[in-house]
């Protein structure tokens, strides 16, 4: 495919600009640069065909199925986007009296209520971009908590080994030391290791709940009765959260602080990389150190005010706005009812499409799933050489996108599905086709395995290549 500078043709534009109606500024010679820069100059169609062509190229969740494990890549209503694409919303600066944008912190508000109400905590952030940084903005939250006692011994952070990635990368971002606790036979926390773990050094433990097998701890209040007893806090990585909204809360759990994905369990498309958006909520203790500002209604109006021993800032303004009225439309859409109905239907569709593959793959855990099951083709790697990622990328050629793969650590050769509760059963039942089919296909034929996926456009990237060393700069061949 051609990039757009190799169709780039001088004089060609897209642009029809109105004749300048303000006087034009001097600028200092020494400011200029002597050549205009070379942008690609390029015809409207030619644009959108480029554009179009790139987007055939990818696969959304308006293609096809996307079980990808751990990140709820659900379908998102339409609705959502007619809302925040209102212009009352879209047509505002952050920096306009307040008295003018009433509408958009009544949706700030109304948004802190109901994820209180769904999470079970007292107060609410929505700074936060995205996940991970709202568990950074937990866990400053949790070291305020204990520096404003005098208690600055709490230096270390307990994270099971079971957990995401970003969760002990942000603890040490935070400047905590992470301490590792190992999981149990049944895929939970070792409530032995974890008792030896605690001391007057724990600042807090980091906990997902289904965690990231797809399951529910059975031991949590006991869990967080060990973290509290010694003095720590509790944070509770929403990520899963899509598994039991409207069925059980993380504030009734025990955890005092919480982060939640909107971009995942409040539907807004998120498969590019953003916007997202990763509110963190609090019991009412923590509240004064949440980062400023935070709405505040008094009677009919709303206004910004600064918590008392606020941690400042972790983003400019309010955060990505548009994805809370995403969120906003889709609880007041789903309603008391729908909210539990949706994550009642994530948990089935996980479990009827788990009990369509077990016995012709492997379950890392052979138990009744949450929103998602996680697999191992450790024997099948074994058996017949072809794994985990032969099989993820077989499955492009079928129109699905691969579970994610080689995660949780913890279990070999990993492929975690989640099928989401907006697929229906013919879906699943097309989807365990193809995964049947390809086991079939690595005993007959595994070394075409290896060289799957047969008809997309690229193939088998050098992964770490283009994540470590991008080619983001085209080179004019000087
Ligand atoms: C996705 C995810 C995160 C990180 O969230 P982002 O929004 O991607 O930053 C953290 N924990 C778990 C379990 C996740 O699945």
């Amino acid at each position: 495919m051609k990039l757009l500078f190799e169709r780039s043709c001088p004089g060609r534009g897209a642009a029809l600009l109105p004749a300048c109606d303000v006087p034009a500024a001097e600028f200092d010679a020494a400011l200029l640069r002597d050549q205009a820069p070379r942008l690609p100059e390029i015809s409207e169609i030619d644009l959108g065909r480029h554009y179009t062509e790139l987007a055939k190229q990818t696969h959304g969740v308006n293609d096809g199925f996307y079980p990808l494990g751990s990140c709820t890549m659900k379908y998102n209503p339409r609705v959502n986007e007619e809302m925040a694409a209102l212009p009352g919303f879209t047509q505002i600066h952050p920096l306009q009296p307040v008295e003018t944008v009433q509408g958009c912190l009544e949706v700030i508000y109304e948004s802190e209520q109901l994820l209180c109400e769904i999470t079970g905590m007292d107060g609410m952030t929505f700074q936060p971009a995205a996940g991970a940084h709202g568990e950074y903005t937990g866990l400053l939250l949790i070291r305020k908590y204990h520096l404003s006692r005098g208690d600055t011994a709490r230096t270390k952070i307990i994270v099971p080994d079971s957990a995401h990635g970003t969760n002990p990368a942000s603890a040490a971002m935070a400047g905590f030391q992470v301490v590792s606790v190992p999981s149990n036979d049944q895929g939970g926390v070792d409530l032995d290791a974890l008792r030896k773990a605690v001391g007057p050094d724990t600042a807090g433990l980091m906990l997902t709940n289904p965690n990231t097998v797809g399951l529910f701890d059975p031991n949590i209040l006991e869990i967080t009765k060990i973290i509290h007893d010694a003095g720590g806090l509790c944070y509770y990585d929403g990520a899963n959260l899509n598994a039991i909204m409207g069925h059980a809360r993380p504030g009734d759990m025990g955890f005092d602080c919480v982060h939640i994905n909107l971009h995942k369990t409040f539907s807004t498309p998120h498969g590019g990389g953003g916007p997202g958006s990763g509110p963190v909520g609090c019991k009412s203790f923590l509240e004064a150190f949440l980062p400023s500002p935070r709405v505040k209604k008094n009677g009919e109006t709303f206004s910004f005010g600064t918590p008392e021993q606020t941690m400042g800032q972790v983003r400019s303004f309010y955060g990505n706005f548009l994805v809370v009225v995403r969120a906003l439309t889709y609880v007041l859409t789903l309603g008391k009812e729908g909210i539990p109905e949706a994550s009642a239907g994530a948990v089935l569709n996980a479990n009827y499409l788990m009990k369509k593959l077990v016995g012709a793959y492997d379950m890392s855990y052979d138990t009744q799933c949450m929103h998602e099951f996680v697999m191992t083709l450790q024997g099948l790697a074994h058996d017949t050489g072809v794994t985990a990622m032969d099989v993820a990328k077989r499955l492009l050629d079928f129109g699905i996108h691969p579970p994610t793969m080689y995660f949780p650590l913890i279990v070999h050769e990993a492929l975690m599905v989640e099928p989401t509760e907006t697929e229906s059963p013919e879906t699943l039942d097309e989807a365990a086709e193809v995964f049947l089919k390809i086991l079939e296909e690595a005993k007959t034929d595994p070394e075409s395995l290896h060289h799957a996926p047969h008809d997309c456009a690229i193939g088998r990237p050098d992964e770490v290549t283009a994540a470590r060393a991008p080619v983001l700069r085209y080179s004019f061949g000087e």
